[in-house]
């Protein structure tokens, strides 16, 4: 392996003489004192190799020693990763006191000694290519697959696999014969380098399926689907946290992987705090068991928090490729940008917008690239849907992050303050939010067959009272009350309807915080009823204001009751009376 010897050092930048050749993102380890300190290769010219050291590099001196261990940044994956709290370099946060790892130090990511009920899946003599299921262990009641390895190329023979039983991570599961004739043992670790996409699918088509979440401004309003994207700007206090914790626990994802990119270290400790509480509806039992946290706070060394998002989707990704639909969230990708930031300026590179590097919208669409539905080379299915909230400093969407993700992500849920402030929660501003699913034939398609066909027209009808409604009340700002004809606050009351019926929900009754799609058709239908009707008589504008509120306030009582109890069709009795 080649060996440097380290030439100058700036802050986590370090100089390094080396004696062979080296790989662009290679990671090596610089001896100082007694600790190893990882880092990561960022440019080579020549034989001097510019390092970025993972953790601090107080008291490094020029003539240390260095190792290249040839493979890029990866990660071990394997099972016994479910319910883990990791940094982003994998390191085990529960292996250790606090949050932080010593310098130098470096935990298993996978426990060695665990023994797993290992179940074969193919048998000897079968021909398997890279990625092909070979076996199956359970974990925290998910079904995971143990792969022929991600990295082999072309087709394999299996020569021997193991009789169900227990073994370890590293124990040999199965030896298969490449085509050259070479054995290959094959355990239950990969490893995957995090910066590539895993492309082990046969076709990544548009993604199609509805993702329910149970939360109505986005499974009526602005759709998520399965391997979607999305992404969700807001300023601190405006229910980014509810928001995150109501799709986590809701959405029909068989794993969460959460990225939490932290301005401060309490932030990820409330994370850490507040996610094993969470109880998953879908099972009763935690949150957590399918679970996994990447952990990342501004005083971790910045190649570490530019890491973390890359190890959560490539972690995201080992378990599509098992056939699981997986959720990941990234909370937020500011501070990623941020980290990038910081290394393209300490590298001295020729800024972009804001000093982000140049490229940045190629690498957050490379990022985003990566979520996607896919079919696996055996015909099974898998996904991977990215959210990721984002912060704009001072609630500037026009900031170089914001207007990057803006192009690639095809879902928007802009949390807007004044909306928070009004305590009209989910503070989703209706008419800035968006999902392009809602235009995807594809998409339609799905809808008709599974809900029905008027759905989509009736949610596109309501898109537009809401613009309506809101133009209305600027006019009525202006003109006041009497100012304009007693129709525009007819108008003006369907949209507050629509918002107060569908849109607002409270995260924390019981009932109303998880709207099954079924509900939400009901809803959408009698929304749809109150706003098509066209025959109100009303004189004044004082009727007008009466009336809607006492409607509000009826469909408000149903959304709290048990659907189909017999309070629930006391109200739907009251409202249609109304009608
Ligand atoms: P952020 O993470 O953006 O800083 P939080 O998610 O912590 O904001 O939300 C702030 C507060 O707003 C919550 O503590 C809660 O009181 C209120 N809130 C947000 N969303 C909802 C909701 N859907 N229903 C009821 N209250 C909400
Ligand atoms: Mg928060």
């Amino acid at each position: 392996m080649t060996k440097g010897i380290v030439s100058g050092v700036v802050s986590n930048m370090v100089t390094l003489r080396v004696d062979g050749p080296v790989l662009q993102g290679e990671i090596c380890y610089i001896t100082t004192g007694g600790d190893r300190l990882m880092a990561e290769v960022i440019k080579v010219v020549g034989s001097d190799v510019y390092v970025q050291v993972f953790e601090s590099t107080r008291g490094l001196k020029v003539g240390s020693q260095a190792e290249f261990t040839g493979h890029q940044l990866e990660i071990q994956l394997g099972p016994g990763m479910l319910s883990k709290n990791y940094d982003g370099l994998q390191n085990d946060l529960d292996k250790m006191d606090g949050v932080f790892l010593r310098r130098g130090q470096y935990t298993a990511p996978l426990d060695e000694d665990r023994l797993w009920d290992f179940e074969p899946i193919v048998k000897a003599g079968d021909r398997v290519q890279g990625s092909d299921w070979l076996g199956k262990v359970e974990e925290n009641h998910q079904p995971l697959k143990i792969m022929a390895p991600f990295q082999m190329e072309g087709t394999a023979v299996v020569k021997s696999i193991v009789p169900a039983g227990q073994y370890k991570v590293n124990d040999t599961i199965a030896v298969l014969t490449t085509e050259a004739g070479e054995d290959i043992n094959v355990t239950m670790v990969q490893h995957w380098p995090v910066k590539f996409a895993m492309t082990n699918y046969k076709e990544k088509p548009r993604p199609f399926k509805l993702l329910e979440t149970g939360v109505r401004t986005i499974d009526t309003f602005n759709p998520i689907v399965e391997g979607g994207t999305g992404f969700i700007p807001g300023p601190f206090g405006t229910g980014k946290t509810v928001l995150q914790h109501a799709i986590s626990k809701q959405a029909e994802a068989d794993i969460v992987i959460i990225a939490a990119c932290g301005e401060r270290a309490n932030e990820v400790v409330e994370i850490f705090t507040e996610f094993p509480e969470l109880i998953d509806p879908h099972t009763g039992r935690k949150l957590m068991e399918r679970t996994i946290i990447i952990a990342n706070t501004s005083n971790m060394p910045v190649a570490a928090r530019e890491a973390s998002v890359y190890t959560a989707m490539t972690m995201a990704e080992y378990y599509r490729s098992m056939g699981l639909r997986v959720l990941l969230m990234a909370d937020s990708t500011s501070r990623w940008a941020q980290a990038l930031r910081e290394m393209s300026n300490r590298m001295e590179e020729l800024p972009g917008p804001d000093a982000f590097p140049m490229d940045l919208g190629a690498l957050v669409a490379n990022f985003y690239g990566r979520a996607g539905y896919v079919y696996l080379n055996n015909g099974e299915v898998g996904s991977v849907t990215f959210l990721g909230t984002v912060s704009p400093a001072g609630g500037n969407l026009k900031e170089p992050v914001t207007e990057n993700t803006k192009k690639v992500a095809r879902c928007f849920y802009a949390l807007e303050q004044d909306r928070a402030d009004k305590k009209r929660y989910p503070a989703v501003n209706p008419i800035d939010s968006y999902s392009k699913y809602l235009e995807y034939p594809e998409f339609a398609e799905y809808i008709k067959g599974h809900i029905n066909e008027e759905w989509i027209p009736k949610v596109l009808a309501l898109k537009t009272r809401m613009q309506r409604g809101k133009e209305i009340a600027e006019q009525i700002n202006i003109l006041g009350d009497d100012g304009v004809p007693v129709e525009y606050h007819v108008t003006f009351w369907k949209s507050e309807i629509i918002d107060f019926v569908i849109l607002q929900q409270d995260a924390f009754d019981e009932i109303d915080a998880v709207t099954p799609l079924e509900r939400q058709e009901e809803i959408l239908n009698l929304v749809t009823a109150i706003c098509d009707k066209e025959d109100y008589k009303f004189v004044e504008f004082e009727e007008v204001t009466r009336y809607f509120k006492k409607m509000i306030n009826l469909c408000k009582q149903m959304n709290y009751s048990v659907y189909k109890s017999e309070q629930y069709y006391d109200f739907k009795k009251q409202v249609e009376a109304m009608l």
